[in-house]
């Protein structure tokens, strides 16, 4: 594919709600070392309302599509990665207004839209051990392989990398946003929940 379209994005979002369930105990566990044990609950809360979402609408348009999933998240997921994602999926919308199909560039757009609308919603940056060090490398990621020629599937999975990548390293990372900063040091030597989330969102995309 040279384009992300509805029919695309739609199966982007099945794929990560299915994801989402089978890794529902692993970021559970995750969050129960430096967090409230709740973020594979919570995300598997969101996720089902996405699925439900997706089964009982068509969608003419990504950004209406993207819209309606940031609302349900909004909406079902209670505590941080409700807000923070709806916020990416609000915000991912807005650049793809009016488009059936997204190319590279305007998926770049969307992407980098929504990736600052959770820097900007949460107060964080890459290395304060959170979403963010999965998301900003992603999407820089993407658009290096796209400026290299890259095709689309290509550039997602360069992102997907990359985010993973950004994942695996915040075990070492001292958490400064979030409830595992109220651990201070003791949040070191834990991978954070919500990056593990995010890496799996870019995996998602590329199943
Ligand atoms: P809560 O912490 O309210 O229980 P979750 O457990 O669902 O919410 O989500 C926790 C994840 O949210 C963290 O692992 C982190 O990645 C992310 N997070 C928390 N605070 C922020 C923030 N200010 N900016 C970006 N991401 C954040
Ligand atoms: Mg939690
Ligand atoms: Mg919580």
């Amino acid at each position: 594919a040279t384009s992300l379209t509805v029919e695309g994005l739609t199966r982007w979002l099945r794929t990560y709600a299915t994801t989402i369930a089978d890794h529902e105990e692993h970021l559970t566990e995750l969050d129960a070392a430096i967090g409230d044990a709740d973020h594979g609950t919570n995300m598997a809360r969101g996720m089902t309302s996405v699925a439900a979402l997706l089964d009982d609408q068509t969608f003419e348009t990504l950004d209406v599509l993207a819209k309606k999933v940031g609302m349900a998240l909004v909406s079902a997921v209670g505590g941080a990665a409700g807000p923070l994602y709806g916020t990416f999926w609000l915000r991912f919308a807005q650049p793809l207004a009016g488009l059936a199909t997204a190319d590279a560039d305007q998926l770049s757009r969307a992407l980098h839209a929504a990736v600052d609308g959770v820097r900007q919603r949460g107060k964080a940056d890459v290395g304060d051990k959170t979403m963010l060090d999965a998301l900003v490398p992603a999407v820089d990621a993407y658009d290096t392989a796209i400026t290299q020629g890259a095709d689309l599937p290509v550039a997602l999975t360069r992102a997907a990398e990359a985010a993973d990548a950004g994942c695996a390293a915040t075990v070492p990372m001292v958490a400064r946003k979030g409830r595992a900063s109220y651990l201070g040091e003791r949040s070191a030597g834990h991978q954070d929940p919500g990056a593990t989330s995010a890496a799996l969102l870019l995996r998602a995309a590329v199943k």
